[in-house]
């Protein structure tokens, strides 16, 4: 087994820095010809974590020089008044990216709104044109968080070509898309889910392997090959001192957290048990959540391309 000190914490917050820089770079340089991107986000209620999303994300936009607008609508809005908003940003040349902030109040119809958005502005990557090339290889918006783990293997330079990939997860927003870059990148993939059998034997055979379930502490050592690059997607709160012990043992820092906030940030991946046998591993927090942003804005300077400069050029 190797020792604590020989598993290696990716640092997505650093990874996440280089990209926004790279953006501001390319905002500038796309503003300066007379294309500067833009980014309309939709909030429909008031869900605080949404709120917060939202936030965060117009704030990047600021930062990074790209326009943004924000949509409000109440939590009673009809899905026909919500189909109007994202006609007029359809139409709108100086908005190149939408995003319809998820989840949706239940009596909207999720899957008509995200199909409503224009293909050629759906920088979240949900609407199925999208989808469908994903699946065939072809250029696309790709989901941000998969296209921000596959950005961070590259720049980690984690060999991908027939190495093996075990993917827990098959949400439509990590755990597919993300198998279907790792194949991209010839991986030989295998998805697990909630009725795999035997999922610590599959896992412990990855080279690559990725937590996307929304299990604390799903993936324990035995879960692990040794040398193994994990990457942990999870977001879920441990909310019992015991539960704090048990996955973190006497970290005072978590401890602290803990102590102050009544609950502490913790992945898919046993954190304690994960090292010393992965060989690198993405931390939570500080891991894959910071590229999810980074990622949307890359997108969102993408769709401006696609959609403004390439389409002028072929018309000349
Ligand atoms: P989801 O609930 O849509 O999907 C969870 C998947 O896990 C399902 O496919 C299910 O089959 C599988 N699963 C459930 N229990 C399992 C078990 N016991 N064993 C094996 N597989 C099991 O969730 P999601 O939207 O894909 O998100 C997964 C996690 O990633 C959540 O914790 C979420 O908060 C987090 N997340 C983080 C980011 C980020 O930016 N860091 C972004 C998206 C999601």
């Amino acid at each position: 087994m190797l020792t604590r000190a020989q598993t290696r914490l990716i640092d997505g917050n650093k990874i996440a820095g280089e990209i926004k820089q790279e953006v501001a770079e390319q905002v500038g340089k796309l503003s300066a010809r007379g294309f500067q991107p833009g980014l309309a986000v939709i909030l429909v209620g008031e869900n605080p974590a949404s709120q917060v999303y939202v936030r965060n994300k117009t704030r990047t936009c600021e930062r990074l020089g790209i326009h943004s607008e924000q949509i409000n609508l109440s939590a009673d809005v009809s899905t026909r008044e919500l189909l109007r908003a994202i006609g007029k940003l359809n139409q709108s040349d100086h908005i190149d990216g939408i995003l319809v902030q998820l989840p949706l109040p239940d009596h909207i119809d999720a899957e008509q709104i995200l199909r409503a958005v224009n293909p050629a502005k759906d920088v979240d990557g949900f609407h199925p044109v999208n989808v469908g090339k994903l699946c065939t290889g072809k250029p696309a918006f790709v989901p941000c968080t998969p296209a921000g783990i596959l950005e961070m293997l590259k720049r980690e330079r984690v060999p991908m070509v027939g190495e093996r990939a075990v993917v827990i997860g098959r949400s439509n927003i990590v755990g597919k898309p993300l198998a279907l870059l790792l194949l991209r990148e010839h991986c030989t993939v295998t998805i697990c889910h909630s009725r795999t059998h035997d999922l610590s034997n599959l896992s412990s055979q990855a080279d690559i392997l990725v937590a996307a379930v929304g299990r604390a502490g799903l993936v324990t050592g035995d879960f692990i090959k040794p040398g193994a690059t994990v990457i942990d997607v999870g977001m879920n709160r441990a909310e019992t001192l015991s539960q704090v012990r048990h996955l973190f043992g006497a970290d005072p820092i978590r401890l602290e957290t803990f102590r102050k906030k009544g609950s502490c940030l913790v992945g898919d991946v046993h954190p304690t048990q994960a090292m010393g046998i992965a060989g690198a591993l993405t931390p939570v927090p500080g891991g894959v959540g910071p590229l999810t942003i980074g990622q949307l804005m890359r997108n969102t300077v993408l769709a401006c391309e696609w959609r403004r400069v390439h389409s002028k050029r072929s018309s000349l």
